[in-house]
């Protein structure tokens, strides 16, 4: 169980020498509690309180990462069963299927659409994160021979190799040297061969039970054996199933510090319909699975779960927000326009790409309205005349434009007046309310 703020105080110096940042140990013991400071910080604490404290401490579920290099994918490290009470820490990653009987051609095609799934979303670049790679030959030649062509063809793309016969396993892990890989795979029958795998190969172990109930007693029986990172297969396939058991492992890690259950969620969600798999994957997004495996990749299926899912791992109290500055959009002269907005990402986003659209170069002041949206901003005071006018006279733009003319959002006409008292030498024009009137709006000027 976690540790209360009186318990982690009994661990600490007791000195009150404030050398953390903190007035007294006890308020230092508080915040380490809530979790909002790290142990590090004191630089007195006596090892065996570095170990007590450390384990209670530690996310009650394990972080863990797999694959090397940039696309390297982090999962665990979660705290809380609702992103409002904090936040979700590290996004679901999305894994297609390659099975080890499919042709090269099918191979290939699916490693293609892998390498090319990656598209560019209110500033962040969102992919196909891992491919999963099955022995459904139950050979260990043609496993090893797949992994060998995947690895060759895609070497960045994290893997998943996933097998319960341990000689397939081996030949696979020699294959994907390097690229540490997780082996998916152990269960009651195999455990003690997939887990010496493991240690020698120094990898993440996917272990599956035949239900959520013999779970814990083999996740358990794997730690004895010497492995620490393993990702969980509860068995559960359908939906109703896939809600059920993640609610009670993200319940039982979080709220009952219960270690043998935290580990991050490996979910399948192939289906022959590829808009139920659509849903089941959805589903995982939504309830805690850490890697969720699918059967293809199609790009309206990619762009939907995609933006769900940077939707559900956006910290809800940090709005996302972009630098306050003056934007170029294409090569704008003097004679450009020049336009306003807020630093709400979707808004920054939304607005450039139109006036990128519009094929008109122009220039696009956005400023720091606390990544507020234009309405909410102006309704808080932050998108206001005087606050537009300091940020534009600060600014020096007025020195790179022939004309000082500013276009504000349609929404905030009201403040047009008014910006003009603030500057003076300035026209505003108000532009239209919605975004994707952009261009039709540039282009008539
Ligand atoms: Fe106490 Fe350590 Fe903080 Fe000093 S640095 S006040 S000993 S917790």
């Amino acid at each position: 169980m976690a540790l209360t703020g009186v318990e982690i105080f009994k661990l600490l110096p007791k000195t009150n020498c404030k050398k953390c940042g903190h007035p007294t140990c006890l308020a230092f013991a508080m915040k380490l509690a809530q979790r909002q400071a790290s142990l590090d910080a004191c630089p007195d604490v006596s090892e065996e309180a570095k170990r007590v404290l450390g384990e209670a401490s530690a996310p009650p579920v394990r972080p863990i990462t797999f694959g090397a290099g940039d696309r390297a994918v982090k999962m665990g490290e979660e705290t809380v069963l609702f992103r409002h009470e904090k936040k979700f820490v590290n996004p679901s990653a999305f894994a297609v299927e390659i099975k080890d009987t499919m042709s090269g051609d099918e191979i290939n095609n699916i490693v293609e659409g892998v390498l090319n799934s990656e598209i560019d979303r209110v500033g962040q670049k969102l992919k196909i994160d891992a491919i999963f790679i099955s022995n459904a030959s139950n050979d260990a030649g043609k496993f090893e021979s797949a992994v060998k062509t995947v690895a060759g063809k895609a070497p960045a793309v994290p893997l998943i190799l996933s097998t319960s016969n341990p000689a397939a396993a081996e030949a696979a892990l020699k294959a994907a040297a390097g690229k540490r890989p997780i082996l998916y795979g152990a269960d009651e029958s195999n455990a003690d061969a997939m887990a010496n795998l493991a240690k020698t190969f120094k990898v993440t172990l996917g272990v599956t039970a035949r239900c959520l109930d013999a779970l814990p007693a083999l996740t358990e029986k794997i730690k004895g054996l010497g492995v620490d990172d393993m990702v969980i297969d509860p068995g559960a396939r359908t939906a109703k199933e896939i809600i059920q058991d993640n609610t009670l492992i993200r319940r039982a890690a979080v709220k009952k510090n219960f270690k043998a259950l935290g580990y991050p969620v490996i979910t399948f969600a192939q289906r022959d319909d590829n808009m139920l798999e659509l849903l089941i994957a959805a589903l995982g997004v939504a309830k805690y699975s850490s890697i969720i495996v699918m059967s293809s990749i199609e790009k309206w299926k990619n762009l939907a779960l995609f933006t769900m899912r940077q939707n559900i791992y956006t910290d809800p109290q940090v709005p996302m927000q972009v630098e306050q500055k003056i934007y170029k959009v294409g090569e704008p002269t003097p004679e450009s326009p020049l336009m306003i907005t807020t630093n709400f990402s979707l808004t920054y986003f939304i607005v450039s790409g139109e006036v990128e659209n519009s094929k008109v170069p122009c220039r696009l002041a956005v400023m720091d309205c606390e990544g507020l949206s234009v309405l909410t901003g102006w309704a808080a005071g932050k998108f206001t005349a005087s606050k537009i006018a300091q940020f534009l006279q600060e600014s020096g733009i007025e020195n790179e434009l022939k004309n000082k003319e500013l276009i504000i959002p349609g929404y905030v006409a009201i403040l047009s007046g008014a910006i003009e008292e603030k500057l003076p030498g300035w026209k505003v024009t108000v532009g239209p309310r919605e975004a994707n009137a952009l261009p039709a709006f540039l282009k008539s000027r």
